[in-house]
């Protein structure tokens, strides 16, 4: 848990746009989750709007990271992130190809925590699927040190890729705790530590290691009224296959950072969109929130983009800033909203981005 956030201290929150839909969800977002602290009497939230970040990088520079570092907390909307190497950005002496990179890396925001949860009135041939994947978010075969190797006297035939898969003991620790710590918090029954650990057996084998020693041992520290919690571990491919048999088995899974890149999208796979996902990147005292999804340049101008992500970011906000009560309620409106089918047409709904915010909001009384 950051304390720091949580304390209370953090109100004034960044905002990004984004491009697309970006501009139309996060100020859909906004207006539920100002709503929301209205209706808990709750101090509001001063958004700090900059608007001329979009584009992929465009327009990010230096001073948007120190005000990161300022004020910790970043709502933002999807970027359109252009193909090949158009999309790259100095700063701060590196070199990164995304504004989540950027921000990511510069703040080690280690955690990236997915819940995905069934909801009545969404089509999807599964029911009662609430998962949490928490994926560790700085290492694995995402530090994008590759090269190009030409053995000696060899042809182009001969070439070979080699790339660095990284797994270090403290990572996998900070994301391990970070992971128990949610858990406990929120009355969780089990956490899944997923790996190929058969496969890759020093680096997963480290990872599996350090993580489980590290989530019992929070258990065990643990100090309060908590659900029992279980901590297993299972290889990927096998936990896959189990859930498409039976997606409601599983609770937290705590995922390297490929195999929760594949997990995460499976999850909304199994709620039946990627439109229901919210995502937040934690780092010590730093979060930035962000949709699953895209920018959906298709459908961008015309109302009919889905909202929830985005709202449904703003309830993880609420929450890393102890907000727990406009959160809950929050989560409540956007169940009933989705229940009584006043929604977007992705979601087989026959209403505009402000129709669908708007009834969460009159869902929040
Ligand atoms: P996308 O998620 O933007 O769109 C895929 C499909 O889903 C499209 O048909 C789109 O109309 C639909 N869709 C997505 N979100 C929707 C919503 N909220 N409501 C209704 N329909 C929605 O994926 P894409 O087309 O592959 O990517 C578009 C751009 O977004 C690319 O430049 C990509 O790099 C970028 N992107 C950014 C992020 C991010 O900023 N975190 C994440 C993923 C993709």
């Amino acid at each position: 848990m950051t304390s720091l956030l949580r304390a209370g201290s953090m109100r004034r929150v960044i905002v990004f746009e984004g491009d697309g839909i970006g501009p139309e969800i996060v100020r859909a977002a906004r207006r539920c989750v100002d709503a929301a602290l209205v209706r808990s009497s709750s101090r509001p939230i001063e958004w700090l709007e900059q608007s001329n970040v979009g584009l992929g990088l465009k327009g990010l520079n230096e001073s948007h990271l120190a005000l990161f570092d300022q004020h910790r907390l970043l709502f933002k909307g999807p970027l359109t992130v252009p193909s090949g190497s158009g999309g790259n950005v100095e700063l701060r002496g590196r070199r990164f190809t995304s504004a989540n990179q950027v921000f990511r890396k510069a703040f080690n925001l280690y955690a990236n925590m997915r819940p995905s949860r069934s909801y009545e009135g969404v089509d999807s041939p599964f029911r009662g699927v609430d998962w949490l994947v928490v994926r560790e978010n700085t290492e694995d075969v995402y530090t994008g040190e590759e090269k190009l190797v030409r053995p000696p006297g060899g042809d182009e035939a001969s070439e070979y890729v080699e790339a660095i898969k990284r797994n270090s003991r403290k990572a996998s620790r900070l994301v391990a705790r970070r992971a128990t710590e949610f858990a406990l918090a929120n009355g969780r029954r089990r956490l899944t530590v997923l790996h190929k650990a058969n496969v890759c057996k020093l680096g997963d084998g480290l990872w599996l290691a350090e993580t489980t020693a590290t989530a019992r041992d929070v258990v065990r520290a643990h100090r309060g009224p908590a659900a029992p919690l279980t901590i297993d571990d299972q290889l990927a491919d096998s936990m896959l296959f189990n859930a498409v048999l039976r997606p409601q088995q599983y609770d937290v899974l705590l995922c390297p950072n490929l195999i929760g890149d594949f997990v995460s999208d499976f999850a909304a796979g199994i709620v039946g969109s990627l439109g229901l996902c919210p995502s937040a990147n934690l780092g010590t005292d730093y979060a930035l929130f962000e949709p699953a999804h895209g920018s959906a340049p298709d459908i961008a101008g015309q109302g009919r983009a889905n909202p929830i992500s985005m709202v449904l970011c703003g309830t993880l906000m609420l929450r890393e800033i102890g907000e727990d009560a406009a959160a809950a309620a929050l989560d409540r409106a956007v169940a009933r909203t989705i229940a009584a089918r006043n929604v977007t047409p992705d979601l087989k709904g026959k209403r505009t981005t402000d129709e669908c915010a708007q009834a969460i909001i009159d869902n929040l009384a």
